[in-house]
């Protein structure tokens, strides 16, 4: 990111924060006040599977990761209360956006955030001891209230994962974008031309979309490697559709 002014981060107000009433909290932490930093784009949602795995893929391996995506879907903290399962996903722009909403967020381990830095959003947060059947231990969840972007590179990434381009004011936008000239759906993992029952229009002709995402669809359409999966370009599309099973 080379003009610092429009340098900017992905936060994540995530489900034990709102289930906490720590949303407000949060917000005046990350507060222009406190940060130096403006808001380029905020919404709430509902996070699908499909999100949740593209979000956090680094972690596919990890002996937490199926607890990570319960956690983040909100399926831990409002099993029995779908209508309540959500995130509040913020843009935050402004010099040095990525470290400063690191900075207030602290350490990932609660514990270690009590111990290094009380005071920091982390901080308050728990650990849930993870179990297999048989009763025994087999690892730990990090209950953490917030995501933020750890680099300039996540932070792209992060940000064109979940935000379209029209969440965004068109001068705050930081990545390049096009008018897509194309019509694409998407239907049980699979890129259509043409519409068919059960698809999702992800892009019309005339809409904005991120550069990297249209010249991904491109490549995928003509069966070539993009630098991203279809599943990082259409997630944002699905969000909030009320269509189960993405
Ligand atoms: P951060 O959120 O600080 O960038 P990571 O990217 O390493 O941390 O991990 C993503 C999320 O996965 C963390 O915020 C936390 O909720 C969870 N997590 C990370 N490491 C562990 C761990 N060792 N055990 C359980 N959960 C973890
Ligand atoms: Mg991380």
């Amino acid at each position: 990111m080379r003009n610092k002014e429009l340098e900017q981060t992905l936060a994540l107000i995530k489900p034990d924060a709102l289930k906490n009433s720590l949303t407000g909290y949060v917000l005046s932490q990350l507060s222009e006040f406190h940060t130096g930093l403006i808001y380029a784009g905020a919404k709430v949602v509902h996070v699908t599977r499909m999100l949740a795995e593209v979000h956090y893929e680094e972690h596919l391996d990890k002996v937490f990761y199926p607890s990570l995506i319960e956690y983040i879907t909100g399926h831990v903290h409002y099993a029995e209360k779908p209508h309540r399962q959500r995130v509040i996903a913020i843009v935050y722009q402004g010099p040095d956006a990525v470290k400063r909403v690191r900075d207030v967020s602290g350490p990932t381990n609660p514990h270690t955030a009590r111990e290094q830095k009380p005071g920091c959003i982390r901080s308050l947060g728990t650990i849930v001891t993870l179990k297999d059947d048989t009763g025994k231990e087999i690892g730990e969840r990090m209950d953490n209230l917030i995501h933020a972007s750890a680099t300039d590179d996540e932070a792209e990434r992060e940000i064109k994962l979940w935000f379209k381009p029209n969440e965004i004011p068109p001068s705050m936008r930081a990545y390049s974008t096009l008018r897509s000239e194309e019509l694409y759906y998407f239907k049980d993992e699979k890129l259509l031309a043409k519409f068919e029952p059960g698809s999702v229009c992800v892009v019309a002709p005339g809409d904005v979309m991120w550069k990297s995402d249209l010249e991904a669809l491109r490549l995928i359409q003509k069966g070539e490697e993009a630098s991203c999966s279809l599943r990082t370009v259409v997630a944002k599309y699905l969000l909030n559709e009320g269509t189960e099973g993405h």
